[in-house]
C-alpha cells in the first residue's frame, strides 16, 4: 500500500526552474537572494535548464543540475555481445573478456554496517525520548557505510558499462526483473540491487554512445538450446551449471549459454559473436 511521506522525516528538496537560479562566476544565486559556492564535479557541459537542492542522509548538501544529454558516438566495432545477468557472476557474456565477476567490498561493507546497526539497537531511545548523542552518530556512521558501497558500485559498474560500450555496436541485454530472484536469501538480495545498477548504467552508457541495446525478454533463457534453438523439458535447477543439450548434444557452460541464447533472441546472428566456432555452417545457428 502507498504510504504517505512524513513532513519530519521526509529529507529537504528544493527545485528551481530557469527562472529561479543564475549561475554566475561559479556560484550559484538562487531567488530571494540565496548565494551558494559550489563545489563542482565536472563543468557543465551546457546551459542547465533547472536545479535540485537536496541533502543526503549524511547531511551534506548537492545541487543537482539538469543539461540536455550530449551524444558522443564511438568509432563501429562490427562486433556484437549478448548479456545475461546472474547471481553467481553479475555479468556473463558471450565475450569472456567482458565477463563481470561479483566485487569483494560487499561482505567488508556488510561487517561494519552491521556493527553499526547493532551500536544504532543499543543506543536506541526509549519511547517518548529524544534520540542520544551516541545514537545519532551510529546511525550517521551507519548511512555512511550504506553510501560507501553504493558509490563504489556505481564506480565499478560505470567502468564496466563503458568497457562494453566501447567494444561492441550491438548488445542483447536479458531485460532482468528484480524480483524473480529477492524471494530468499540476502545473498541475493543484494546480487538484485547490484544487477540493477548495472543495467541502468549500461543502459545509460548506450544512449550516450549511440550504440543498438535490446533488450530481451528473459522467459526460458536458460532452458533454451543456444546451438540447435531447441528448449528443455525442465529448467535447469540454479546449482547445474553445465547446460545439456538433449536433442544435438550440445555441452556448454549454464550462463555462457544464456548469453548467446540473448543473441538470437535479438535477432543478431551468433556466427558474429566471440566463442562461437566460425567453422559451424551457419544454417543449425537458426533457431
Ligand atoms: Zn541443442
Amino acid at each position: 500500500m502507498p504510504r504517505f511521506k512524513k513532513k519530519d522525516l521526509a529529507r529537504p528538496s528544493l527545485n528551481y526552474s530557469r527562472r529561479g537560479f543564475r549561475l554566475k562566476d561559479g556560484r550559484l544565486h538562487l531567488a530571494c537572494g540565496i548565494v551558494l559556492t559550489v563545489v563542482w564535479s565536472r563543468q557543465l557541459p551546457a546551459a542547465p535548464s533547472s536545479v535540485r537542492l537536496y541533502r543526503d542522509a549524511l547531511g551534506h548538501w548537492y545541487a543537482s543540475f539538469v543539461v540536455p544529454a550530449r551524444v558522443e558516438p564511438l568509432p563501429a566495432t562490427g562486433r556484437v555481445i549478448g548479456i545475461d545477468w546472474g547471481v553467481a557472476q553479475i555479468a556473463t557474456t558471450t565475450s569472456d573478456e567482458h565477463d563481470l565477476a561479483h566485487a569483494g567490498y560487499g561482505r567488508k561493507a556488510a561487517e561494519r554496517l552491521a556493527r553499526y546497526q547493532r551500536m544504532m539497537a543499543r543506543r536506541k531511545p526509549q519511547p517518548g525520548q529524544s534520540a542520544s548523542k551516541g545514537y545519532r552518530e551510529a546511525r550517521r556512521q551507519a548511512a555512511k557505510a550504506h553510501r560507501k558501497v553504493a558509490r563504489q558500485r556505481q564506480d565499478a559498474a560505470r567502468k564496466w558499462a563503458k568497457k562494453v560500450v566501447r567494444d561492441h555496436d550491438v548488445l542483447a541485454v536479458e531485460d532482468f526483473r528484480p524480483k524473480c530472484l529477492a524471494k530468499t536469501t540476502m545473498a541475493r538480495k543484494s546480487a538484485d540491487a547490484a544487477i540493477g545498477t548495472i543495467k541502468a548504467e549500461l543502459i545509460a552508457m548506450a544512449r550516450k554512445h549511440r550504440r543498438d541495446l535490446r533488450l530481451v525478454h528473459p522467459a526460458h533463457t536458460t532452458m533454451d538450446c543456444a546451438r540447435c534453438g531447441a528448449r528443455a523439458k525442465h529448467a535447469l535447477p540454479l546449482s547445474e551449471r553445465t547446460y545439456t543439450c538433449t536433442t544435438c548434444g550440445a555441452v556448454s557452460p549454464r550462463d555462457k549459454n544464456s548469453a548467446r541464447v540473448m543473441l538470437i533472441r535479438a535477432g543478431l546472428a551468433p556466427a558474429g559473436a566471440d566463442r562461437v566456432r566460425p567453422d559451424r555452417p551457419p544454417d543449425s545457428q537458426a533457431a
